[in-house]
């Protein structure tokens, strides 16, 4: 079985880079009938916090990233990891290293003199020092001859000697794993058959596969995805704008929105821009993930989310915008799914349909100045009483009855229908922007209408 894993350090919130990430490995499990595995890489004890973790649990659910299995936490394992790198030991394969912090300062420091790579001169090595009593790093013990090569799914064949290759640090002496040793463990015990990670790993994997080696494993196959930059090509970073995932949430995309712009960036499938969430799991292929990075595009971003505005279902779409409006009752008067039909061809975020759709809910304290100005003038009066009578004959409150009177009005008061429409709407809506009349009279119903025509018409006198 096809098994992938998405395993974010809780250092930071969830960055749409790792989204992406996220993404590609959820996407290829789906596709294969597989399983995808939320693992968080919390041994960084001083940058990993409860809130970043719960950011990131938060992201992936409001994506809809489900996972099959987890969130395993590697805190949780160190007594394994320890277990594994004593058995590592006792097979020649790793070593303790007493080596002091000032040694390897000043071995580093001479090095990088000489314009050597600073690497850890292999000094207890052939020791065989056994001292538990005394602080101590457990190491690999690099293999001195052959090469790595391992074929990503990417960047093709990749070539590494072992001799370029550092006797890297398995447990620190805190008795914390290192990322490299935990990863494999961890990806070994989960059955990773999949890695699909960002391209700043890919020095690491070499590493990694002499791990895989050491405990005879095969190691799984790798995917490295390159990274996204700014619109100015260069690494993505907060000036560009919202990086994290609840970012994009807060400033009213849709969660479908990002998700078909993240699968594009960076990945193709022939010319086609709009996919379903079926069609990535059908399309999505790793061979056609792009080496060459992406940059973000916002303004594409707008546009595919304003595409889903217009197509989601409403009633879905509503349940955002809901969240869009807290601190407004929505609850009395008309069905948000309404507002959202209504709304999407004039809005490219929930944010801005939100503040488009309060008149809806809420009294306006206050006419738009400008709009009052050109449109609440003593002529209109008879005609916005007339249309008041009228709407308050009606028995029920149909879309073509209000649109008929309005109509009506105009033609008998010999006024451009413009001219009458665009009145009552400043009238009801407190602006000029709204959408079709009949429809903005309708879903205002017809307490609202009434209430707000007879304050114009007061406001006017
Ligand atoms: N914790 C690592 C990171 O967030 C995961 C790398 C990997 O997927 O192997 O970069």
């Amino acid at each position: 079985m096809i098994k992938t894993r998405f395993a974010p350090s809780p250092t930071g919130h969830l960055h749409i880079g790792g989204a992406r990430t996220a993404l590609y490995a959820w996407l290829y499990a789906r596709k294969h009938k597989g399983h995808f595995i939320l693992r968080i890489e919390d041994t960084d004890h001083e940058r990993s916090t409860k809130e970043y973790v719960d950011a990131i649990l938060e992201g992936m659910q409001w994506l809809g990233l489900d996972y099959d299995e987890g969130p395993f936490y590697q805190s949780e394992r160190y007594e394994h990891y320890r277990a594994i790198a004593e058995q590592l030991i006792s097979k020649g394969h790793a070593y303790r290293c007493y080596c002091s912090k000032e040694r390897l300062e000043k071995l580093r420091e001479a090095q990088m003199a000489n314009k050597d790579k600073p690497r850890y001169d292999g000094h207890c090595r052939e020791l065989n020092l056994a001292d538990l009593t005394k602080p101590h790093v457990i190491r690999f013990r690099t293999p001195d001859r052959d090469e790595i090569t391992f074929r990503d799914q990417v960047y093709g064949v990749i070539n590494v000697e072992n001799t370029e290759l550092d006797d890297l640090v398995l447990i620190r002496t805190d008795g914390i794993p290192t990322y490299n040793f935990a990863v494999v463990i961890d990806d070994l015990d989960m059955k990773i058959t999949h890695v699909i990670r960002g391209d700043d790993h890919i020095n690491n994997t070499p590493r990694q596969i002499n791990l895989y080696h050491a405990l005879n494993h095969k190691p799984p196959i790798y995917t490295h995805v390159p990274m996204i930059l700014g619109p100015d090509g260069k690494r993505l970073s907060k000036r560009h704008g919202a990086t994290s995932v609840m970012q994009y949430r807060d400033e009213g995309y849709l969660p479908e929105a990002l998700l078909n712009y993240l699968v594009r960036l960076g990945w193709s499938h022939g010319d086609q821009e709009i996919f379903s969430l079926q069609e990535m799991i059908d399309y999505f292929d790793v061979a056609h993930i792009n080496k060459a990075p992406a940059a973000i595009n916002p303004d594409k971003l707008l546009w595919l989310n304003q595409h889903y505005l217009k197509t989601s279902d409403p009633i879905h779409t509503a349940k955002q915008l809901a969240w869009h409006m807290q601190g407004i009752d929505t609850s009395q008067g008309a069905k948000l799914a309404d507002i959202v039909v209504a709304q999407a061809e004039r809005c490219k975020t929930l944010v801005e349909m939100a503040e488009k759709s309060q008149y809806f809910y809420q009294d306006f304290a206050e006419f738009d100045p400008k709009a009052a100005e050109k449109n609440l003038t003593t002529d209109i009066v008879p005609g916005l009483q007339a249309v008041l009578n009228q709407f308050k004959q009606l028995a029920t409150w149909e879309q073509e009855h209000l649109h008929q009177i309005i109509i009506d009005t105009a033609e008998r008061l010999a006024l451009k229908l413009g001219k009458l429409a665009q009145p009552i709407r400043v009238a009801v809506t407190g602006n000029t922007m709204s959408p079709p009349l009949d429809i903005t009279l309708k879903l205002l119903g017809r307490e609202r209408v009434l209430t707000r025509l007879q304050k114009a018409i007061d406001y006017i006198k």
